[in-house]
């Protein structure tokens, strides 16, 4: 299929790293990418439209990239929450870059709603017990395929390099 075809195209460019499971593989479900960076939705089942931006370079840390690559990176990472917002009517977009567990620079970028399995915890946080996904979040699950197009246009049109 041709979305895993481009997805597995861009573990073959630049600086990786053995054994980095960022470097070998997307990292989630590709939704687009560029030059420097991809998006991914996360596949996480608690967090339909859980986005990731996946720095293709094998960078441990986000002061290791220049300040042009640090803007190109912040500006995508506000076009995801801007789109988390707009398109998953989430209450909170939460963004986070931790790369505890995966030193390779990634970004989060989850929508969040007051309804969710951790409202208002980090998702990383003990879940609450008895809460399975809320409506909203249900139909982004449900909408994946038209928003996944959607936000891939748009970031096609902000970041076409
Ligand atoms: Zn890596």
């Amino acid at each position: 299929m041709t979305l895993n075809k481009s997805a597995e195209n861009i573990v073959d460019e630049g600086a990786q790293h053995p054994n980095c499971p960022l470097c070998a593989t997307p990292g989630g479900d590709w939704v687009f990418n560029c030059s420097k960076f991809r998006v991914i939705e996360a596949v996480d089942a608690d967090y339909p439209g859980f986005l990731r931006l996946v720095w293709n370079d094998h960078v441990r840390e986000f002061s290791d990239l220049s300040r042009e690559d640090r803007m190109l990176c912040m500006d995508a990472v506000v076009l995801l929450e801007q789109f988390v917002l707009r398109v998953f009517k989430a209450d909170k977009a939460n963004i986070a870059t931790l790369g505890n567990v995966v030193p390779h620079l990634h970004w989060h970028v989850i929508p969040r709603f007051t309804d969710d399995k951790h409202f208002p915890a980090p998702v990383w946080a003990m879940a609450k017990s008895g809460v399975s996904l809320s409506s909203r979040q249900q139909w982004v699950l449900d909408s994946k395929p038209k928003w996944m197009l959607d936000l891939r246009a748009e970031l096609l049109v902000a970041f076409p390099g």
